[in-house]
């Protein structure tokens, strides 16, 4: 295999890995905590995808970064416990 061929090879392996750890479209500011989720129309065909070009914070604090599958899981598993913690308030448990 040649050189070539191989970076060419490793650069398709990462954008299949990449395309696995990441959720699409979905940026988080780093500084802020603001979460943004990113699409883009097709116009001719009127088909959605994910946007995943690099995103800018809207409140100003500079780049965001992508947010992997785990830290979604994390964010998801935290804020149900939340939401059990303020029923359970709510009931005066
Ligand atoms: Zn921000």
């Amino acid at each position: 295999m040649t050189s070539r061929a191989l970076l060419d090879a490793l650069a398709k392996e990462r954008d299949e890995l990449r395309r696995l750890v990441y959720v699409p479209g979905l940026h988080k500011c780093a500084k802020c905590g603001c979460v943004t989720i990113s699409t883009a129309i097709n116009a001719e065909t009127g088909q959605f995808r994910a946007d995943n070009q690099p995103q800018a914070c809207p409140n100003g604090c500079g780049p965001m970064w992508p947010v992997t599958e785990r830290q979604a899981g994390n964010e998801m598993a935290d804020r149900c416990e939340q939401a059990e913690r303020e029923r359970d308030e709510a009931k005066g448990e």
